[in-house]
């Protein structure tokens, strides 16, 4: 599981600068996808081979309440008891104000590891600045320079020393798919619905309130296994309990997965947080199947309006089935099996260099790539990079200089031509030398 690191502080500390660092690899991997909700406060980051999540908790809205923890918004305080690690940002041109020793307070309290990162201290000198954070007592305070990137890499190397990173665990050889959503659309009824009639091979309590559960099953003879993200929790109980929505949960889920499947509430409006959702999955590059949950419930006009606002609001979704379900009734439970069958194969799709390149070439025959002043950029072969989602890598010249409309088409050819469902496809290019 990827570590997900959480960056608290005062306003003005730099902690938004810091983060466009930390996931800077990452965001530029993600071609510009029309529509797609750019969450700035949650990103992927990776350093080497170690892949981890960061929340910047910088934006959000203060909530004034009493005690010591009106300074600390409450999705800070989510963020803090969800993450996996905490750092805490301090100017160290600034010093301690009285808001650092208010946040230190609280985060003494937390069993996850914090370390106090002393920015801006570009030009200055460490020990002399990070002696001053001691008074914090959260152990060694560290110096880095978020604008200049100094001691960044070391830092977050330091944070992640903690925790095992899996080296490459081996692919799922099926399907595992994660049920997200916002709560109260029917995750928990879906689950239910599928688990209901098959057989249950393993079944993973879970470790924290915040972990999703891991269940094993059988689905006409075939391993499935599915991650709840709402939690067994509420199985069988008819409590109706509204959970706290938590994105650390859901990003993990979403990672960890091969397929998502997406549930949204048809008597309800395409929300902010739908879309937020649908947008960690195509980030991920997972692949994805969506369910329209409580179509029993949905009249006409319900009906109407959450096909108009799905085209509107999650258009950047078109390479994912679509289903009208009712979890409540059982109905259309079934065929979900079939999309996500079919999803999880495109995304696993291995396509040999020969059938990759003349796909290639029949795209550009159909369409060349537009001229830079006089040169015509040259596509020369093409090989797969990647599975889920698949990666196709483009060779040839000039390359830098095709437009990002240039490789969606090609995204979408490819993805025509290999008859892919259900999985997004990244095209990347490598200059010939
Ligand atoms: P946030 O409110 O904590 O997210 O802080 P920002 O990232 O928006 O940064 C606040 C201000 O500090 C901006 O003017 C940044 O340019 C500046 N800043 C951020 N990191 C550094 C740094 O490492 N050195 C210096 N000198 N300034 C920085
Ligand atoms: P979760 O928070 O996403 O896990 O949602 P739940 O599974 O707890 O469902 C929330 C509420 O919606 C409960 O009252 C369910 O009975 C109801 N619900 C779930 N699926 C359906 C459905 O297909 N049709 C109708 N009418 N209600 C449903």
């Amino acid at each position: 599981m990827k570590p997900t690191i959480a960056l608290v502080g005062r306003p003005n500390v730099g902690k938004s600068t810091l983060f466009n660092r930390l996931t800077k690899t990452r965001d530029a991997l993600v071609a510009d996808q029309p529509g797609l909700t750019r969450d700035r406060h949650y990103g992927h980051g990776r350093v080497g081979e170690k892949p981890y999540f960061v929340v910047d908790t910088g934006g959000f809205e203060p909530v004034v309440d009493e005690g010591i923890m009106f300074e600390m918004a409450r999705q800070t305080l989510q963020a803090v008891d969800e993450a996996d690690a905490i750092v805490f940002i301090v100017d160290g041109r600034v010093g301690i104000t009285p808001q650092d020793k208010i946040i230190a307070q609280r985060l003494r309290q937390t069993d996850r590891p914090v370390w106090v990162a002393v920015n801006k201290v570009e030009g200055m000198q460490r020990a002399v600045v990070t002696a001053d954070f001691f008074e914090l007592g959260l152990g060694d305070p560290v110096a880095i320079s978020g604008s200049h990137g100094e001691g960044v890499r070391d830092l977050i190397n330091e944070v992640l020393e903690r925790f095992e990173v899996p080296a490459d665990e081996g692919e799922a050889d099926h399907p595992k798919f994660a049920v997200v959503g916002r709560p109260n659309v029917g995750k928990s009824t879906l689950v239910n619905a599928v688990l209901g009639e098959e057989r249950v091979i393993a079944f993973d309590e879970p470790g924290t309130t915040r972990d999703s559960v891991y269940i094993d099953f059988e689905h006409g003879s075939k391993p499935y296994t599915i991650i709840d993200t709402a939690g067994v929790r509420k199985r069988g109980k008819v409590t109706e309990m509204i959970e706290k929505f938590s994105v650390i949960k859901t990003m993990q889920a979403i990672e960890d997965a091969n397929v998502a499947v997406l549930v949204l509430d048809a008597t309800q409006e395409v929300s902010d947080q739908d879309a937020r959702v649908a947008s960690f999955v195509l980030e991920t590059g997972r692949a994805l199947v969506v369910a329209v949950n409580k179509w029993d419930a949905a009249d006409e006009e319900q009906r109407d309006r959450i096909k108009r606002e799905i085209n509107r609001k999650l258009g950047f979704l078109e390479f994912a089935k679509f289903h009208y379900i009712s979890a409540l009734r059982g109905a259309g439970v079934g065929d979900l099996f079939k999309s996500i069958d079919q999803a999880y194969a495109a995304a696993m799709i291995k396509i040999q260099t020969p059938r990759l390149t003349s796909a290639l070439q029949l795209a550009v025959e159909r369409q060349q790539p537009p001229l830079v002043g006089k040169v015509r950029p040259k596509m020369r072969y093409a090989h797969q990079g990647g599975t889920n989602p698949p990666v196709v890598i483009v060779h040839g010249n000039a390359l830098e200089k095709v437009p990002a409309s240039y490789w969606r088409y090609l995204e979408h050819t490819f993805m025509k031509i290999f008859k892919l469902q259900g999985t997004p496809l990244r095209v990347q290019y490598k200059l010939s030398g």
